[in-house]
């Protein structure tokens, strides 16, 4: 035999025990072996051994009594050692076992064959022994039928050594535990990591040492359970040998197949399963107390959601029973609803596989709608595929409607805001009223009259409690109030349905506006008629200053006539002549006077028509300088520009300009006129040396009546017109007027005309005013004269047309003034035409006229003027 060496024993050892055999009680297979090799050899023993460190163990035995013998002179130790079977016919002839206290003495074995047991690594473990006490041989076939019969003994052994690792490597926890001996035969390691315990501590114990939960009754129960062939659970809690406790489930089933006494326990530990139970256990209470509907459903092979589970806040915010809805596809809650642009979004979501936050309508069990904000979310297998959806829903009804409130407030306060500008846009209290029913409409759907209550005797009493009593009254059915806007006004409001408290609150609102409103238009009213009155007389006064200053003009004549006639004879003093000379130079002085204010009425009127045509500047000059000349005036023609120009009015211009450089040198200093081009003008400076103009009086020398204070001072007389006329004159010629001066050393004033030029008769714009309101008349009068058009008034369109001799470019027609009917529309139209005149209608809802320009009221002046002056569109049909 080949002396082991001693490492490889220690592995040989250690994959001994990987069999868990040693020790262990016969088991039926094992002794089935024996048998069965006994009855193939024919001998009276057969033996399964298992070589231990120090021992030869039988595992089975027959015909044997001793379950070992000391591995020293063993048999089988030499057989294990062996690649073949050894056989030894007769044992006293073997040199090897001739000695043999089992040959020498009892039993007196004289024939011994072995076959050896490897493990799959190649380690001798044993062998299959069968012995007689008489000398024998084995035929062939006994020895190949027994070298088969070991070969099936070693899978037998493998078996058990994987089905031992395979319990050893899992997580589950094995027992084997024989009832009848009343302790464990086997534990895994994972039992015994489990436990603490080693294998052979573990032996040691009882079923109760570890399960104490596991007897009695139970016990009874399980091992009834386990015979009858069905396997038995239960879960308990296992005592470790530290003392602690884990929690376990035991699977038992019958352990062996003998008598049923071996019970096979699986236990598994299920602290984690525990923990996480209580996990879930609070995640499921803490979901079915939630406020929130929670609902999980499952994808089915089709695709198709059909409802896992719905928590109690589901089920009471729908009123369906959990029964009601298990199982059921998404479609069951629609109710036959078609799907609103949520629940589209939901089955584009689901769709697509991907979470979704939205808002939808939901319905109740019994139909009932509410709105409802919903979180889905997919919830992934471990193949990424969707297995369930997890919907958490809430009622947001009452957050959705509250949102929809607040926009209609929002919607109604600006509505408040446009209606307070319109209603403090109208100046006019029936335009008002109009506002302000218009606006009732709009923000209550409700119609509104305002009652003007000056006395206390109304025909209706809720007018008069409301007026008297300031305050709002609302009429028993709710679809009146009558509300007091100011002291003199009460609004009455009426609607089909009864008025809510908000409609309440608008109109009383609105009232307020309206009191401020219509307080407003009575100041504008008021200041408008005070204006007018203003205008009106202005008006009158310039018209009577004109006749009066063109009536001057015959007795001024006939006195300066008069004089000139008692000058001429003969027979005067010089006393006389001096007096007779004052008289002339008095009414001439006058004359002057009166062709000023004349030129300013006219001015005003804009009655003044430009008329150019060529003109000889140096030859105007000439005349004017020779009229006024009294020995001090010097002329330069540097250059004789050739222009257009009205010869009249810048004769005035002129005269007026030496005039006052003569008036203003008192010392009788010289005025030099010099006539020049300049940059495209025809320049002419008129130079003195007189009195000046102080700094500070200036810039208002062409103003209208503006005099300087030096002039004042020195009592020079003058009107302070004369500049205003010559700017104004000079502007209508396209020119400009310029002035430098200090005072005490003279002025230069300089006239400048554009060159060139052409024949013209420009005359202001003609409008005719047809307006009877003598407020708006006044007003829009005074507007078109300020922007230079001349204007005539006629009170109505009848008499308008009624005029045969008739001038006039423009026709601005007030509606509200005009009793506007179809057919005076026409004749005017026809009327306009024929006459070449363009009509500008002004009104608060002008129907269309014809190619007449319409200028809604209220409007602004400035519109009106502009109107008035845009130049006329071809006028198809005109002739
Ligand atoms: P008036 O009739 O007072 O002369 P004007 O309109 O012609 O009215 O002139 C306005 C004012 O300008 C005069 O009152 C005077 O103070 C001042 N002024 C006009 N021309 C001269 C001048 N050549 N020298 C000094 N002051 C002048």
């Amino acid at each position: 035999m080949r002396a082991p060496e001693p490492q490889d024993e220690e592995r040989r050892l250690a994959v001994l025990k990987h069999y868990q055999l040693s020790d262990t009680r016969p088991e039926a297979v094992y002794d089935a072996f024996v048998r069965a090799a006994s009855a193939i050899a024919q001998t009276p023993v057969a033996l399964v051994t298992l070589v231990d460190r120090d021992r030869q163990w039988f595992k089975a035995r027959l015909g044997f009594e001793r379950t070992y013998v000391a591995r020293e002179g063993g048999f089988c130790t030499t057989a294990m050692g062996e690649d073949h079977p050894l056989v030894i016919n007769d044992t006293l002839r073997d040199a090897r076992f001739a000695r043999n206290p089992l040959v020498l003495d009892d039993p007196r074995f004289r024939f011994y064959a072995g076959f050896p047991l490897r493990s799959r690594e190649g380690f001798s473990l044993g062998a299959l022994a069968v012995i007689d006490k008489e000398p024998r041989t084995l035929d062939d076939w006994q020895l190949r039928a027994l070298e088969e019969l070991a070969g099936a003994l070693h899978g037998v052994l493998e078996d058990r050594r994987n089905l031992l690792q395979i319990f050893d490597s899992t997580y589950n926890e094995l027992f084997v535990y024989d009832q009848h001996a009343n302790h464990f035969t086997f534990a895994s390691q994972g039992a015994l990591n489990m436990l603490g315990y080693s294998m052979n501590e573990m032996r040691a114990l009882q079923l109760h040492d570890v399960f104490p939960e596991f007897g009695g009754t139970r016990l009874e129960m399980a091992m009834r359970h386990v015979r009858s062939g069905r396997p038995y659970t239960t879960e308990l809690d296992a005592r470790r040998k530290d003392g602690a406790v884990v929690p376990v489930e035991l699977h038992c089933e019958i352990g062996d197949q003998s008598g049923g006494e071996r019970l096979a326990i699986v236990a598994q530990n299920v602290t984690q399963r525990r923990v996480a139970q209580e996990q879930i256990d609070i995640l499921f209470s803490a979901v079915n107390v939630a406020g929130d509907s929670i609902i999980v459903f499952e994808v089915d092979d089709e695709g198709t959601l059909k409802v896992a589970y719905a928590n109690f806040a589901f089920l009471q915010q729908t009123g369906y029973e959990l029964a009601d809805v298990m199982g059921e596809s998404l479609d069951f809650f629609r109710k036959n609803m078609p799907d609103d642009p949520g629940m589209q979004r939901v089955r584009k979501a689901i769709a697509a596989g991907r979470a979704l936050k939205t808002e939808v309508c939901s319905y109740r069990k019994d139909g009932s709608s509410f709105w409802n904000q919903l979180t889905l979310e997919p919830i992934r297998g471990s193949q990424g595929q969707v297995t369930h959806w997890v919907s958490v829903e809430r009622d947001v009804t009452e957050a959705i409607e509250r949102e929809s409130h607040l926009e209609d407030q929002n919607v109604r306060l600006m509505a408040l805001g446009r209606a307070a500008r319109s209603l403090f846009g109208a100046l006019e209290l029936r335009e008002l009223e109009r506002r302000l029913d218009a606006a009732v409409r709009e923000m209550c759907g409700a119609s509104a009259a305002v009652y003007v209550l000056d006395s206390e005797h109304s025909p209706d009493p809720l007018l008069l409690r409301a007026h008297t009593g300031h305050r709002s009254i609302t009429d028993d059915s709710q679809r009146r109030i009558v509300v007091p806007a100011g002291s003199s006004y009460v609004i009455d409001v009426r609607r089909a349905h009864p008025l809510k408290p908000a409609d309440v609150t608008i109109v009383e609102l609105l009232a307020q506006y309206f009191a401020v409103a219509a307080h407003n238009a009575s100041l504008v009213a008021e200041i408008e008629e005070q204006r007018n009155a203003v205008l009106e007389l202005n008006q009158v006064k310039s018209d009577l200053i004109a006749m009066l200053a063109h009536d001057f003009k015959g007795p001024l004549t006939n006195i300066l006539g008069y004089a000139d006639l008692t000058s001429e004879m003969g027979d005067l003093n010089e006393h006389q002549h001096e007096y007779i000379d004052a008289i002339r130079r008095a009414a001439l002085r006058l004359a002057d006077l009166a062709t000023d204010t004349l030129a300013m009425s006219r001015l005003e009127r804009n009655e003044i028509d430009l008329s150019t045509e060529p003109l000889d500047l140096a030859q105007l000059l000439r005349e004017v300088a020779e009229g006024t000349n009294r020995g001090q005036v010097e002329i330069h023609i540097e250059s004789d520009p050739p222009l257009h120009g009205d010869v009249r009015r810048l004769r005035q211009v002129f005269y007026n300009l030496i005039e006052n450089a003569i008036k203003y040198s008192p010392n009788g200093a010289p005025v030099t006129i010099r006539v020049f081009e300049r940059d495209g003008d025809a320049a002419v400076e008129i130079t003195d040396c007189g009195i000046g103009i102080p700094q500070k009086d200036l810039a208002r020398v062409f103003d209208r009546f503006s005099r300087a204070s030096n002039a004042r001072r020195m009592r020079i007389s003058g009107t302070g017109f004369g500049l205003f006329l010559a700017h104004q004159i000079v502007e209508m010629h396209g020119g400009r007027i310029e002035v430098e001066s200090q005072e005490g050393r003279g002025s230069v004033f300089r006239v400048l005309l554009p060159l060139g030029g052409q024949e013209s008769h420009a005359r202001p714009l003609r409008v005719a005013v047809v307006e009877a309101h003598s407020e708006a008349r006044s007003f829009i009068t005074h507007a078109l004269r300020e922007a230079g058009l001349r204007t005539r008034l006629v009170p109505t369109a009848e008499a308008l047309l009624e005029e045969d001799i008739f001038e006039t470019d423009r026709i601005v027609v007030d509606l509200a003034a005009v009793n506007m009917n179809e057919e005076l529309v026409h004749k005017l139209e026809a009327f306009a035409r024929a006459h070449g005149a363009h009509i500008v209608v002004v009104g608060s809802d002008p129907p269309a006229f014809g190619d007449a320009q319409i200028i809604h009221k209220p409007y602004l002046m400035r519109d009106l003027v502009a109107a008035v002056q845009s130049p006329v569109t071809t006028r198809p049909g005109a002739a």
